[in-house]
């Protein structure tokens, strides 16, 4: 089976109801795709989203879920509630939730659990910040990340999509060399593949981290990316759209 190609745009906690109308108008106007395009809206977006997206080629998701199917988990919300109304994917891990909400390798491993539990693709976030990076310890901070989420959901780790992205170039403007990327994508797949065989091995890797439609193909390239988590350049339809085209052309 062929690794799926596929961008997801991850709005954050940006938009408005007008502005979202305005931006969903642009992408579908474009459409319909050939492969797996996503858009994370905030949660209160979420409905109108899918109201907005019903009958088109793009998928929506959300940024996060609770690892609790439900209960005393004020401001949480579950992913059987996200199921309910139609979302596909889910992100989870993302460096924000670690590094501002202390997520822990093994609460993010939880959500990705729950999330599949209601059939959403959760959209595993991995990626080392820069002190890690300059301590060498990239291999050894992803290895940590992934074998949590891989030791929780043993079997069904294939229907997961992971997102390496790194997290001083997220929003940074800087991104991985495409040389950067490939290494780290091979890493991963190998240690999936290891562990699952060529079910591992066929999962599709995204990269994340300041994507932009003029890095986008040189990220490409080398065969072993598979799509993009896309952050500041998923909020203007024409920069997603020339990413998107960039991946499916
Ligand atoms: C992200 O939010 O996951 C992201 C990669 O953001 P940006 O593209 O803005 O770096």
């Amino acid at each position: 089976m062929a690794r799926r190609k596929l961008v997801v745009g991850n709005w954050k906690m940006n938009g408005n109801r007008a502005g979202n109308v305005e931006l969903l108008a642009g992408l579908k106007a474009l459409g319909p795709f050939v492969a797996d395009v996503v858009v994370c809206a905030p949660f209160p977006y979420l409905a109108d989203v899918a109201l907005s997206l019903q009958g088109e080629s793009i998928a929506w998701g959300a940024q996060d879920c609770s690892a609790h199917e439900s209960g005393a988990y004020t401001g949480e919300v579950s992913a059987a509630m996200l199921a309910e109304f139609g979302c596909r994917y889910v992100i989870v891990g993302h460096s924000e939730r670690r590094a501002f909400h202390a997520e822990s390798d093994q609460l993010v491993a939880d959500k990705a659990k729950a999330a599949l539990a209601h059939r959403l693709t959760p959209i595993v976030c991995v990626g080392e910040t820069l002190a890690e990076r300059e301590a060498g310890q990239t291999d050894v901070v992803v290895k940590r990340q992934l074998s949590a989420v891989i030791h929780t959901l043993g079997h069904c780790v294939p229907q997961m999509v992971v997102a390496y992205e790194p997290v001083w170039a997220i929003g940074t403007g800087k991104t991985a060399t495409p040389r950067d990327a490939s290494t780290m994508h091979k890493r991963i797949r190998g240690w999936m593949e290891q562990r699952f065989g060529a079910a591992g091995a066929d999962r599709s890797i995204l990269y994340g981290g300041s994507v932009k439609p003029n890095n986008a193909a040189a990220l490409m390239a080398g065969g072993d990316v598979d799509g993009f988590l896309v952050g500041g350049a998923s909020l203007e339809a024409e920069a997603f759209l020339q990413i998107v085209r960039l991946v499916i052309p």
